[in-house]
């Protein structure tokens, strides 16, 4: 559990470490995750069976938090007893949001109809619990923004994994959302992607690996996990015109305010940022 020193604070936002990829060495992933800064791991329980594993994960590893929701691909088992047993899990277990939740038009993807019942019926509970809401979007922008301006008293709005359009990302601002960024913004592929990103402003920004999926490029292992965020963090953090150091303190502070986390400690970081361990301020 050793954390290296001067290492910033990181807060993966998005991570799958209960997916049967990690179960020949999940506790080595952990460890060797804390060592390279990672303070936090947002488990994201995107089905019942995944709330249960969230929950056992947690129970293991204190330094996991959870979100709970049904995944739009699996928006077809969206139903009244689902709903009931996603408020009695929210209830006992204390997610820090809803989600994944939102609109995938993939071709493999349950309909329309199916998805928008499912995604109205969490952004319901999302309501009432004022919980944020992640959100998984793919190729649904105007859709996603469509649906989202009926809601306007949402708690905060998490756009896990950036990759809209320009609309969306300005529509993203305005409305004040948060934008996961992480492995897929670092491919050589994704320029137009890293444009789009600069217009979000690093107050909304937040760290997330989407384990054991979207590995940033040269992985040595196909899987991705935590111990990739310091690389992808010195990566995109020149978007901002930051070094990684600098986008790993502002997303953790993003991530500790947006998800009512205990405090990223400040005291292993005083080599990288001076006497005073204080995080950089914001350029934009
Ligand atoms: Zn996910």
């Amino acid at each position: 559990m050793t954390q290296a020193l001067g290492s910033p604070p990181i807060v993966d936002t998005h991570t799958h470490l209960d997916d049967p990829a990690f179960d020949a060495d999940r506790d080595s992933v952990f460890d060797a995750a804390r060592a390279a800064g990672v303070r936090y791991f947002l488990n994201i329980g995107y089905a019942p069976e995944r709330w249960e594993s969230s929950r056992a994960l947690r129970e293991r590893h204190p330094d996991v938090r959870f979100a709970f929701g049904l995944h739009p691909q699996l928006a077809d088992q969206y139903c009244s007893s689902l709903r009931q047993d996603l408020k009695r899990a929210i209830e006992h277990l204390n997610p820090v949001a809803i989600g994944e939740t939102g609109f995938d038009f993939s071709r493999a993807a349950p309909i329309f109809a199916q998805q928008a019942r499912a995604f109205r019926g969490q952004l319901e509970i999302a309501a009432e619990y004022r919980l944020p809401t992640i959100i998984h979007q793919r190729d649904a922008s105007d859709a996603l923004i469509t649906e989202l301006d009926r809601w306007p008293g949402l708690a905060p709005i998490v756009l896990h994994s950036f990759d809209g359009t320009h609309r969306l990302a300005d529509w993203a601002r305005e409305r004040g959302c948060f934008v996961g960024i992480g492995g897929l913004a670092t491919r050589r592929t994704s320029e137009s992607l890293r444009g789009i990103l600069t217009r979000m402003t690093t107050d909304r920004l937040l760290l997330e690996t989407d384990s054991p999926y979207l590995a940033p490029p040269r992985p040595t292992n196909r899987r991705n996990d935590p111990t990739n965020l310091p690389r992808i963090a010195a990566i995109l953090g020149p978007l901002w015109n930051l070094s990684g150091e600098e986008l790993c303190w502002l997303t953790s502070v993003n991530a500790v305010g947006l998800f009512g986390l205990p405090t990223v400690d400040r005291s292993s970081t005083s080599a990288a940022f001076g006497r005073h361990g204080e995080p950089p301020t914001p350029r934009c």
